[in-house]
C-alpha cells in the first residue's frame, strides 16, 4: 500500500488567514513518510523524508526555518511518527540519522532542534562530513550504500546545486530522491558542467534502478506548462505534483545538455534550469517576485 495520492498544503491568499498547519505528514507508505514545511513559515515550503529500517530512520533535512515550538514543530512532529512506528514495531533501541540531501540553508535550519535528541546522530552539511559518514572514498562516483536494515539506500555525489548534494536510492519505496537537482521547479545549476556531469551520472544510475517516483525537495511549477511561480511566493494553489517520472529525468538531462553553452533562465515544460553563478539571472527573477508582491498572480 503507497500513494502519492495527497493534497500538499500549499499557502494561504494574501490578507487571508493561514490554514496550513506548519508542518503536513504523508505516509506514503507503512515505512515511508513525507513532511512538507508550510509556506506561512517559508516560501521555500520544502519536503522532507523519512525513511524507516530494522535498525535505524533516516531523516533527510530539516527544513527552512530556525524556528521552534508551536510554529515550527518538527522534532515533535518526528518525535510522534517514530513514537507511533515503534508502537507497531516494538524495538528495544532504535536510532534516528538526521542528514541532508544537500547543505543549503533551506535543508539543514531545524538540525539544531535533534540537538539533544536521545539515540540521534546528526550528519553535519559539509561535504567531509558527508563523505566519511556514508564512506565515500572517491567523491562524487561512486555508489555507497547506507543501511537502515534490511533497508539498503545507494547513494551517489550529485554537486553542481551544492557541493555536497546526494542523489539517493531507496528500493524500499522505489524513490530517487534528487534534492534540488531534479524537480518541477526552478534547478540552479550554480556549477553547470559539474551540474551536467553528475546528470548524466543520475540517468545511468536510474536506467537500472527499479523506479516509481522521482522526488525533489520544493515544488514551483504551476500545472500550466513552462509556468513557475514567482520566487518567494507564498501562495500555489495550482502548483503540480512533487514527483516526476524518470522519462522527465531524462528529459531534464536533455534538456541541461541543450543550454549548457547558454548562462542565464531557461523554461521548459516541467522546469526551470538556471545555468551559472546567480548574477546572470537575479535581477529577473526579484524583479518578477517583487512584481509578485505588488500585484499577486490570480
Ligand atoms: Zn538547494
Amino acid at each position: 500500500m503507497s500513494d502519492l495520492d495527497v493534497r500538499w498544503i500549499h499557502g494561504s491568499p494574501r490578507g487571508s488567514e493561514n490554514t496550513d498547519p506548519p508542518i503536513q505528514v504523508h505516509r506514503y507508505d507503512p515505512n515511508t513518510y513525507l513532511l512538507r514545511q508550510s509556506k506561512a513559515l517559508t516560501s521555500e515550503a520544502p519536503f522532507l523524508y523519512l525513511l524507516f529500517g530494522d535498525e535505524r530512520a533516516v531523516l533527510f533535512d530539516t527544513g527552512a526555518s530556525k524556528k521552534t515550538g508551536d510554529e515550527n514543530p518538527l522534532r515533535e512532529t518526528v518525535d510522534k511518527i517514530v513514537e507511533a512506528w515503534l508502537a507497531e514495531h516494538p524495538h528495544e533501541s532504535y536510532e534516528l540519522v538526521v542528514a541532508h540531501t544537500h547543505g543549503h540553508q533551506d535543508h539543514v535550519e531545524g538540525d539544531e532542534q535533534f540537538a539533544d535528541r536521545p539515540a540521534t546522530t546528526i550528519v553535519d552539511r559539509e561535504l567531509e562530513v558527508v563523505q566519511e559518514f556514508y564512506g565515500f572514498t572517491s567523491w562524487p562516483d561512486q555508489n555507497v550504500e547506507f543501511d537502515l536494515g534490511g533497508r539498503v539506500l545507494e547513494m551517489i555525489g550529485t554537486p553542481g546545486h551544492q557541493k555536497a548534494s546526494l542523489t539517493i536510492y531507496d528500493p524500499w519505496s522505489g524513490f530517487l530522491i534528487t534534492a534540488d537537482n531534479a524537480l518541477p521547479g526552478r534547478i540552479y545549476a550554480f556549477d553547470f558542467p559539474t551540474y551536467l556531469d553528475s546528470m548524466e551520472r543520475t540517468v545511468e544510475f536510474a536506467r537500472t534502478r527499479e523506479i516509481t517516483h522521482v522526488m525533489g525537495c520544493h515544488v514551483e511549477m504551476t500545472s500550466r506548462p513552462g509556468r513557475d511561480y514567482p520566487v518567494g511566493c507564498t501562495y500555489q494553489p495550482d502548483e503540480r505534483p512533487l514527483q516526476l517520472t524518470v522519462q522527465q529525468l531524462i528529459d531534464l538531462r536533455d534538456a541541461a545538455r541543450s543550454v549548457k553553452d547558454k548562462p542565464g533562465s531557461h523554461t521548459f515544460d516541467d522546469f526551470v534550469i538556471l545555468n551559472g553563478p546567480a548574477r546572470r539571472y537575479l535581477v529577473p527573477l526579484l524583479a518578477r517576485a517583487l512584481w509578485a508582491k505588488v500585484r499577486p498572480p490570480a
